[in-house]
């Protein structure tokens, strides 16, 4: 047998490859076990990069269908060509996946295609495809292993009618009718693909707003928005059973809190209840690494599992199933396995959604400082009053800035506009240094720019705002 490993990390995700490369950078001998043909996990095969490939290019085949004329651009409206942009997209993957190889030759990782197996404290044995397994053996295990989406009771996805993600990401032609499961963040962010392409967009969603967790004010403007872009939402709603009939589908809805029945025709359904962590072919059971009664692998403050040497990682563990939250995670225990001192702030965690307007949000909402008796101010501005924003007539959505009300201190920040997703990490640099809405409102900002009106909001928390 070859020598020992001083690390195996199994998944080849942002939580897994992250904290590969961050642990070879700091002079650990690190092997990577992963099952799929190619590395980066969901986030650059089938999650984070295709959707926004789809998202880019159908905001501007709306922006050419909407918007062109109003600034003086003559077009024949475009024509869509579905293939090409399928090909855009999967261009795009590849040349991320390869980008993941090319940093694993370059920093000395050694690959191992297969599923990964812990067989004890140390020892992972490599299953690929063809050929004989395989014992590798290392000083720590990293479990990086990420999740699947969670079905639906009673409703089998086939990926070509009845999809989740990874089939909305692939569809050969734009459903006449796509009826869309739970409005949360792949919901809308899909939804709004097909939308822009033609579909009417049905959504159906258990509780009675969308986007749980954001904050409210957000969601409920950006509901009126999305309708207004042709989306039908059915709140406080389930779908009980989809009959597959030759013609379509017939989806059987009921509301939430039971009775009144209802049907809806749709060519394509696409799930998307949530994730739920993946933890098969593991070998959990053989450790005895527990889990939480939400099937998340449990870890400690430094993301060791109950079993010594076993770590764990990425959306496999709790807290938000994000790409950058599971980076970080990889980061930081790369670094408390090279003896220092990871870290992650999950007070500052940004989560967007890449929607047009984009929602962007970090820190507490107004909904949690109540919950938490937080004395709060709020600073708001619209981007109907900022120049930049009217050139690019992206006049829709707001800034939200929540302050402690005694201490001035920044505890979160909700943006709704174009480009939210860039915005938002100035705030996240601020509360990373605890800073106050004064800070913010005093430092100058470029004119003309969009992120002036995270400013103006931050003004508007005391100084006053200028231009509204
Ligand atoms: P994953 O990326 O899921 O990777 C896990 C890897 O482990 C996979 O490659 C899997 O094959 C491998 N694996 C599992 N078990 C084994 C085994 N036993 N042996 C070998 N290999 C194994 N997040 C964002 O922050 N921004 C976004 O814009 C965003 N968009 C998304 C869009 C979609 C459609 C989806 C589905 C998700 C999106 N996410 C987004 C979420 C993001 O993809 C995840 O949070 C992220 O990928 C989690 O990283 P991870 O490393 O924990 O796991
Ligand atoms: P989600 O948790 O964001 O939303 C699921 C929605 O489905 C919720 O609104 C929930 O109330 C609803 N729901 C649950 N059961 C239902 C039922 N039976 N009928 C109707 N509605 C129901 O989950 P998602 O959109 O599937 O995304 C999964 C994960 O992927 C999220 O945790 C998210 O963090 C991650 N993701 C992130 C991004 C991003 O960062 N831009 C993009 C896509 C996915």
């Amino acid at each position: 047998m070859a020598d020992p490993f001083d690390l195996t990390v199994i998944g080849s995700g942002p939580g897994g490859y992250v904290c590969a490369v961050r642990a070879a950078q700091l002079g650990l001998k690190v092997a990577v076990v992963e099952k799929w043909p190619t590395f980066g996990g969901t986030c650059l095969n089938i999650g984070c990069i295709p959707s926004k490939a789809l998202l880019h290019a159908t905001e501007l085949f709306e922006e050419a269908t909407h918007n062109f004329d109003r600034l003086g651009i003559d077009i024949d409206g475009p024509r869509l060509n579905l293939e090409q942009m399928m090909a855009h997209k999967d261009d795009v993957v590849a040349s991320n996946t390869s980008g993941i190889e090319y940093l694993f030759k370059k920093n000395k990782i050694t690959a191992f295609q297969g599923i990964g197996t812990i067989a004890g404290p140390g020892k992972v044995i490599v299953t690929p495809e063809s050929g004989a397994p395989q014992e590798i053996e290392a000083k720590a295990i990293v479990i990086a292993s990420g999740s699947v989406s969670t079905p639906l009771p009673g409703i089998e996805t086939d990926e070509d009618r009845i999809v989740t993600s990874t089939g909305a990401l692939s569809l050969g032609k734009v459903p006449e009718n796509l009826l869309v499961i739970g409005a949360g963040v792949i919901g809308l962010e899909l939804g709004s693909v097909w939308a822009r392409l033609g579909a009417k967009v049905t959504v159906v969603e258990f509780l009675d707003r969308i986007l749980p967790g954001m904050d409210g004010e957000v969601a409920k403007q950006f509901q009126r928005m999305l309708s207004k872009q042709g989306f039908t939402f059915k709140l406080g709603t389930k779908v009980t059973a989809i009959d597959m009939g030759e013609k379509g589908l017939v989806a059987h809805l009921e509301s939430a809190s039971g009775g009144s029945d209802e049907t809806l025709e749709a060519d394509v359904a696409l799930v998307s209840i949530g994730r739920r962590p993946f933890t098969e072919g593991l070998g959990l059971d053989t450790v005895g690494i527990e889990i939480d009664g939400r099937g998340r692998i449990k870890t400690d403050g430094h993301y060791q599992t109950n079993v010594q040497g076993i770590y764990a990682i990425g959306d496999v563990i709790s807290g938000p199933m994000l790409a950058h939250k599971a980076e970080d995670e990889g980061v930081a225990l790369a670094e408390i396995l090279a003896g220092q001192a990871g870290h992650v702030n999950y007070g500052v965690i940004p989560g967007v959604v890449y929607t047009n307007p984009e929602i962007a949000a970090i820190g507490k909402t107004e909904e949690d400082l109540k919950a938490e008796g937080v004395p709060y101010k709020i600073g708001k501005f619209p981007f109907t009053a900022n120049g930049r924003a009217k050139a690019m007539l992206a006049t829709q959505g707001f800034v939200k800035l929540l302050a402690d009300a005694r201490t001035d201190r920044v505890l979160g920040a909700h943006i709704v506009g174009k480009n939210a997703g860039e915005m938002i990490h100035e705030i996240a640099v601020l509360m990373e240094f605890s800073g106050s809405a004064e800070d913010l409102a005093r430092t100058c900002h470029a004119h003309p720019t969009l992120s002036e009106a995270v400013r103006e909001a931050a003004l508007a928390c005391g100084l006053g705002a200028i231009h509204i």
